[in-house]
């Protein structure tokens, strides 16, 4: 019997469609087909590439409702939010079309006048791309555009839970040679074969920092290049000298926005004690009045969490919280008669020894404790394993710069939470991850360096043997 993938909408529980697993035949045979797609690929001129990168970007926002649809009902983030990461994935690939072709290497001075010294950036091979569910478009993209841009083929695996907008969206890319693009799908057991497999030549990986340790180290062992994209746990600092009711509509959003399952979710929140009351009054307000309900309702702010099991990892976060002295400011429970929903949630009086306050949540909650002093808040702030993004709010600059400093995140957002942007590298420091995505490092993050030293002469060396003369 074929296994297959059951996905299913959290919104409401119910199975929208059955995936056949990729079997290891198969997983061969994409494999075998993106080496011959690579060999292909690689010779394209960059002018040619872009310009089809310019063409798919086109089809994926002509494509942009039909694409948000398909995301919202199988991973429940809210429509607008879905919409947006259409166009942020075509974006990305505008990005990179034009980028690629001005960074091919460049001209190291040669060691002689006669000489001609070439850095040449060059494709990998196969690259396995392997991506979590919560952004699934935008996380695929991410990876394809450069790997693709850089001339690689792609092996690409959603998640196994969101398989169904991804394999539509690699549906659009028509008109790459064949194999340049090879979607599977599959659980971890598909993704390991993937980075196991002999004719991968690189892993993208973005998922969980438990996930991509195994990753990491199966790529170690082949000797293979990795990029780990992992979890985070961020922290949000907010100043005395800010307006406290934006700090705070800025705190919901930066905690909530796709009900807090994002990978740079402001998880931890430190506040200086002249504004604390204010800030949490004003961010209890605004958590209470936000919308939550059917993710395909143009007016819903938060729509469910990704499953059962990811719901019960919050409902534990907080309950250990309240259990261990933590106070409940609002929410901390469940909403509705079906699907995954839970009610934002702003806990006080949390200490760092807390899960929630140390382990990644994934959900709209809002931690907040009230420091002394700035230097206590980046403190806390660098307190965890973790270093993806931070954010801070104050005008004061000298307050940035100490905290632009001295914070250990991949990310420092100041008074602009959770904005990314594809010219700027994206990654974290830390145990979140090792490598970088977006900007002219992700680029290079999917190019091999060739050194190659021309000589215009043929002629003997004077220091070739024989030394004795
Ligand atoms: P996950 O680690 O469970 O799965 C991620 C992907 O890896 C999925 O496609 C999964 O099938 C695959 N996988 C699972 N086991 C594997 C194995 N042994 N070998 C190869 N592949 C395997 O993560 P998730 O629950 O899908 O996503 C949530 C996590 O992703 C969170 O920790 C979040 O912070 C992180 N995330 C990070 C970023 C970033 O850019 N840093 C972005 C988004 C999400």
């Amino acid at each position: 019997m074929t296994e297959t993938l059951k996905v299913i909408n959290p919104a409401t529980g119910e199975v929208m469609e059955e995936v056949p697993v990729t079997t290891r035949e198969e997983l061969d045979a994409a494999v075998a087909r993106a080496r011959s797609g690579f060999r292909e690929w690689r010779r394209v001129p960059g002018l040619e590439r872009a310009e089809l990168f310019h063409e798919i970007s086109r089809r994926f926002r002509e494509h942009g409702d039909e694409l948000a649809e398909i995301m919202t009902r199988e991973g429940g983030k809210p429509f607008i939010e879905n919409r947006d990461e259409v166009d942020w994935t075509a974006a990305c690939f505008d990005y990179y079309a034009e980028i690629a072709r001005d960074n091919v290497g460049y001209l190291p001075a040669p060691i002689e006048a006669q000489q001609l010294a070439l850095v040449i950036r060059e494709p990998l091979g196969v690259v396995a791309c392997i991506v979590p569910w919560n952004y699934p478009l935008l996380l695929a993209a991410w990876k394809l555009a450069p790997a693709l841009a850089a001339g690689n083929a792609a092996l690409l695996k959603p998640s196994e839970e969101t398989p169904l907008a991804t394999r539509r969206m690699v549906e659009l890319m028509e008109g790459l040679p064949e194999g340049a693009v090879e979607i599977v799908f599959g659980a971890g057991e598909v993704g390991e074969a993937m980075v196991r497999h002999p004719g991968v030549d690189m892993v993208a990986f973005t998922g969980s920092q438990e996930t991509g340790r195994r990753v990491g180290a199966i790529a170690a062992e082949r000797l293979m290049r990795s990029n780990l994209e992992l979890g985070g746990k961020d922290p949000f600092i907010i100043c005395d000298d800010v307006d406290v009711e934006v700090a705070a509509r800025g705190a919901v959003w930066a905690a909530c926005l796709n009900a807090g399952q994002v990978c740079t979710s402001a998880e931890r929140f430190y506040v200086l004690p002249q504004i604390a009351g204010d800030f949490i009054e004003a961010a209890k307000a605004h958590a209470e009045s936000l919308v939550i309900g059917d993710p395909m309702d143009r007016r819903t702010d938060l729509g469910p969490l990704i499953n059962e099991p990811g719901r019960e990892k919050v409902e534990r976060h907080v309950e250990s919280a309240v259990r261990s002295g933590a106070q409940l400011v609002t929410g901390g429970g469940r909403w509705g008669e079906r699907g995954y929903f839970y009610r934002p949630t702003i806990l006080t009086g949390v200490t760092p020894d807390m899960p929630v306050m140390r382990d990644e949540t994934f959900g709209p909650v809002l931690p907040v404790t009230e420091v002394r002093d700035l230097d206590e808040a980046i403190e806390l702030a660098n307190s965890t394993p973790y270093g993806l993004g931070a954010n801070v709010y104050t005008l004061d600059f000298e307050k940035m710069l100490k905290c632009m400093r001295e914070i250990r995140a991949g990310t420092v957002w100041i008074n602009d939470p959770l904005t990314d942007n594809d010219a700027a590298p994206f990654g974290g420091q830390k145990g979140s991850g090792i490598g970088r995505e977006l900007g002219r490092d992700g680029l290079q993050a999917f190019q091999e360096t060739k050194h190659v030293h021309i000589d215009s002469r043929i002629e003997v060396k004077e220091w070739w043997y024989p030394y004795g003369e």
